[in-house]
Order: structure tokens, then sequence, then C-alpha cells
């Protein structure tokens, strides 16, 4: 398989629109990188810089240590799934799946052996003899899948392969991308703007704004320590909370918070205190997850925010309260899963303390 590195790849477009900003960026070999970010950071134009279907204005692109910035896609032994799955509409399955491997000199007889075995590796047996338009949108998905395997390449690159399917058959798919990739082994990056595929997906995520990587890390670290408040923001359903706060008063004992009208004191022995008390003086925004406001073992003294219910939502699998507590509304998870009914959580929400802070960040006016 193969790793790939970007050193500074930036990307300015005719006309002076920048969708790439110096990006350095490494997949390890076998690793399954997400690519996500809001429309227009520059998602797809980094995969088709590795693709080598678009060149970068600035920057080196290595493929297995090696200087690829100026091989052709060819060269790069790259497969890649597009959006809309591009199928040749004149093709069966069974010719999509061996397009690629009719340029490669393999004789007939075994190039059908290789496309059979790509096919009953993604189970599509039954289906090799079906036009584009004979199969639904999760066979056609499949079918690119396996054009894009078949000639065993050394990276996979996926342009929001679920995006044109509906939401129960995108969950299917992404159990099955997932495992294929996996049992596979093969280098891939995957791009999409679906925070939830890529917190499911992937090994390691890449957080992108405006042609920069703001976070990466697995998708654990990315959710529970966001190195922006951009980051928190824009992965976890429902959002996260981002209340602003005054870190006013720094003592040997605790660090004080003030939310709005209300102050809750952090004690010491609390990572997150120390966390705070750089910040002594300063306005800051914390965030905190709906899920982790509820979470608490027991109460403890002066670490409890208190609130109003203003009125609840069930979504079947669980239940978000939207509490105001006074300077600003939040949203409180009250599953998974729950025990106890909604009412008595939230008679108990009182007397929770803060425990679920996930990430501070200096308030500066405008962000
Ligand atoms: P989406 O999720 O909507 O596909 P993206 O994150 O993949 O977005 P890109 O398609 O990479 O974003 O585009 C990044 C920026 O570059 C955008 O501002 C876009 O308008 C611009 N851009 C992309 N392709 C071109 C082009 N051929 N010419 C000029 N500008 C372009």
């Amino acid at each position: 398989m193969a790793t790939i590195g970007l050193r500074s790849i930036s990307k300015v477009f005719p006309g002076g629109s920048i969708a790439l900003d110096q990006v350095d960026l490494d997949v390890a070999d076998g690793e399954l990188m997400v690519l996500v970010g809001p429309s227009g950071c520059g998602k797809s134009t980094l995969l088709r810089i590795i693709a080598g279907l678009e060149e970068p204005t600035s920057g080196t692109l290595y493929l297995d240590d090696t200087d690829a910035t100026n091989l052709t896609p060819q060269q790069r032994q790259v497969a890649m799934v597009f959006q809309n799955f591009a199928l040749y509409p004149h093709m069966t399955a069974a010719g999509n799946i061996g397009f690629p491997l009719r340029a490669s000199g393999l004789p007939p007889d075994e190039r059908d052996e290789l496309v059979v075995e790509s096919a009953a590796a993604l189970g599509l047996q039954e289906l090799l003899g079906r036009w584009p338009n004979q199969m639904s949108g999760g066979q056609r998905q499949r079918v690119a899948m396996g054009r894009a395997l078949v000639r065993d390449p050394q990276l996979l690159l996926l342009d929001e392969p679920l995006s044109n399917l509906d939401s129960g058959l995108r969950s299917e798919l992404r159990a099955e991308i997932s495992s294929t990739i996996r049992s596979s082994g093969i280098t891939t990056v995957y791009v999409t703007h679906d925070q939830t595929e890529a917190l499911t997906l992937a090994d390691r995520i890449a957080v992108m704004r405006g042609g920069c990587i703001e976070d990466i890390g697995t998708p654990g670290r990315v959710y529970d320590k966001p190195a922006t408040m951009f980051v928190a923001s824009f992965l976890g359903t429902p959002r996260i909370n981002l209340l602003e706060a005054w870190v006013w008063n720094t003592v040997d004992s605790h660090v004080s918070l003030r939310i709005g009208e209300q102050t809750i004191a952090l004690p010491w022995q609390d990572p997150r205190a120390r966390q705070l008390a750089h910040y002594h003086g300063e306005r800051v925004v914390v965030g905190i997850r709906a899920e982790a406001l509820l979470s608490a073992a027991e109460p403890v003294a002066d670490c409890t925010l208190r609130g109003q219910v203003q009125y609840l939502e069930h979504h079947g699998h669980e239940s978000l309260a939207f509490v105001d507590i006074g300077a600003v509304g939040i949203e409180v998870d009250l599953a998974p899963p729950p025990r106890t009914p909604p009412a008595t959580k939230l008679k108990q929400f009182r007397q929770r303390p803060l425990t679920a802070m996930r990430g501070v960040w200096k308030r500066v006016s405008g962000t």
C-alpha cells in the first residue's frame, strides 16, 4: 500500500480564489483519513490534487516518500469514487467493474476472473449483467467501489460517495464501505461534509475550514478535545453548547467561572480548573456537550448550573431538554438510555455539577 505526505500545499484558482492555504497532511499506510468541513473549505480540491486531477499552485505531494507532485494520475495508481458514481451507462455492471482492466494487457479470462472476484467481495454476483439504469442507487455505488478496487490500487480516494443516497441506505453502505476498505487494508482518503459519517468511519479526521486544516486526530480526540471553537461546533449533534463566561477568580482551592448571573467554582484538582486559570480575568467561551451535562455521578457543591426547562424534544433514541440558564439557552441530552423518566432526570438537573466542559477558548470579538 502507500503513504501520503502533503507539504505546504496551496491552490489558488484563476481569479484569485484561495482553495488551499499551505496545507500539511500525512496519511499512514492503510489509514482511513476523512476530510470533513463545510461547503467550499477545499476538501475536493485537496482530494483532486492527491489524485493528480488538479495541480497545486505550490507545495509538494509525496506518495511513499517519493515526490509525486508532477506524476500523471495513471502513474500514481490511485482509484477514485465520485459522488455521482460516474458509471458508463452503455456498460453492464461487469463492463463497468472490468473497465479499468482493459488497458492492463491481461487476457480476457483473467480479467473476467478479477471482475467476478471483485463483485463477490461486494455482494454483486447477481447483478453483473444489469445496466446502470436497472440498478438502485446503492447497487450503483457498490459497482463504483468494485470498479475502483478491481485494479488493486495503491490509494483509494472517495469524494462524498454517499451523498446522493437516502439516509437509511447511507448508513447501511457506510458500514459496507468501512468493512471493504478495512479488509483490503488500502490507504484511503474520504471526503464528506457529513460529520456523522466522519466520526463513524475515520481512523483520523482532518477538519477543514477556509482552505486550512483546523484540527486533526482520532474521532474521539477531535470530538472530546476539539482544537478550536469551530471544530467543537462543527462536530456533534446536537451542537455543542457554547457559553460566554468570565474567569473572574482563581484562588488556592478553586477557579470561579461567571456565566450570566451564575457563578460556579471548579475545584483545583479538576484539570479543567487549571485550564481555565490560564484565562484569569478574561472573557472566554466554554464548550459543553449536551450529552455530558447529566453524566456526573455525584453533585459537587458550588459547581452547579441552575436553569429552567423551556421544552422537551423527543427523538426516539434520545430526548433533548432546552434549558434557560439566564445568560443563554442550552441543550441537554437526557439519553442514553433514559432509565429514569425524563421528568425525574430534570429534577436532578438542578443539582448536577458542571463536569462536562469540553473546551475553553479566549473570547475574541467577531468569532
Ligand atoms: P463542497 O463540499 O461544496 O464540494 P469543498 O470543500 O469540496 O466544497 P472545493 O470544491 O475544494 O470545496 O472548493 C474550494 C474553493 O475553491 C471554493 O471556494 C470553490 O469555489 C473554489 N473552486 C473550486 N474549484 C474551482 C475552479 N475550478 N475555479 C475557481 N474556483 C474554484
